[in-house]
């Protein structure tokens, strides 16, 4: 294939890749566990640290120009693990995805229907195991996960209350989302009575993306025997020195279980999730905001924009037009 930017170049599969596609990358996701791949010591085992001066990895949709691998045909869409870069050869096939559906918008695949679409199913249908009339509390909750928790915990007729770090975030959230009620965390002088006021009889379950002085408030506001879906506390990712939670003890007072994931240790679900979710797409019942910067280049600001709240929905980079 020819590509023409400032000089044409030619790319093709290198001579003998086996088990080797070509892709064309479409569009990235911008997700927050990139910034612990920053770290020397990376935590994460599905992915390696990121090795400065080499190509940025994390998830994107992309378009097979050329395959030398008998599962992938020129002209598929995958999802999964891609390069910051227009074109990739990918050698770990294992790590990227047919799109199975493409009469969805395909960008969804960097989102609501990829890693983070999935995490919330995960992280509330399967660990949670949500039930009618509990209430439901939700951290960074207009971001890529948390919208889609709340419209999941509506249909599964909870009283769901997000927190958001704008006036017109906490807005699309009672608007757009459906939650019962919203509030603003950077205005409240109390986080803990922030949470009492929405929930005077407390918490039966908390969807954790936040972690620090969010957790704290809320371990102080859960029932007797809540659940917490400890799916991420992206306050602390920046942190050199990370922040004590003072009333961990609760759990025991309150008999709480909290459990961690990692979802990547669930992808067999992932089947299940769309024959749960695509429905509900395509009807319109569930909706999803997306954040699109456009370019490549713009890709790192949009990266960093997800620490500062700066993304409104979804964060994702188009790099090309399908
Ligand atoms: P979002 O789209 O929600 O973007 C991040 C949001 O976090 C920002 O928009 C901002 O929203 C909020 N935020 C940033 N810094 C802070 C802070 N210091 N205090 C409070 N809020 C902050 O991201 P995702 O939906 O993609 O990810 C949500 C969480 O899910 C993350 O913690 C991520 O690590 C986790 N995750 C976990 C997975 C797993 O397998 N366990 C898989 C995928 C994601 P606001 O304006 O509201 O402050």
């Amino acid at each position: 294939m020819e590509v023409t930017t400032n000089e044409t170049i030619l790319l093709e599969l290198p001579q003998g890749s086996k088990d080797t596609v070509l892709v064309k990358n479409l569009y990235l996701s911008c997700d927050p566990f990139m910034r612990g791949l920053m770290l020397e010591m990376s935590e994460s085992h599905y992915m390696e640290a990121f090795v400065p001066g080499s190509v940025i990895r994390g998830f994107g949709v992309s378009r097979i120009l050329e395959s030398g691998h008998p599962d992938f045909k020129e002209g598929e869409y995958v999802w999964g693990i891609a390069g910051w870069e227009e074109y990739s050869l990918i050698t770990d096939t294992e790590k990227i995805f047919k799109i199975p559906f493409t009469d969805v918008p395909l960008s969804y695949y960097t989102g609501l229907l990829g890693l983070a679409g999935f995490t919330a199913y995960v992280g509330f249908n399967e660990i949670c195991s949500p039930k009618e009339g509990e209430y439901v509390f939700i951290s960074a909750a207009s971001g890529a996960v948390g919208q889609l928790v709340g419209q999941l915990a509506k249909l599964k007729g909870c009283y769901v209350v997000g927190t958001a770090g704008s006036d017109d975030k906490v807005e699309l959230l009672k608007t757009k989302f459906g939650f019962d009620d919203a509030f603003n965390y950077k205005e409240e002088k109390s986080l803990r009575a922030a949470l009492r006021r929405c929930f005077p009889k407390g918490i039966d379950i908390y969807f954790e993306n936040v972690g620090g002085a969010m957790l704290d408030a809320v371990l102080l506001n859960m029932r007797d025997k809540g659940r917490i879906s400890a799916c991420g506390m992206i306050s602390q990712y920046n942190l050199e020195k990370l922040e004590g939670v003072h009333f961990l003890v609760r759990v025991i007072t309150k008999q709480l279980t909290m459990k961690g994931f990692n979802v990547a240790d669930y992808f067999d679900l992932y089947p299940k999730f769309l024959e749960l979710i695509l429905p509900y797409i395509k009807s319109g019942e569930i909706t999803y905001l997306e954040d699109k910067a456009e370019g490549i280049e713009n890709a790192p600001a949009a990266l960093v924009g997800l620490f500062t709240g700066k993304n409104i929905g979804k964060q994702l980079v188009i790099v090309a037009e399908e």
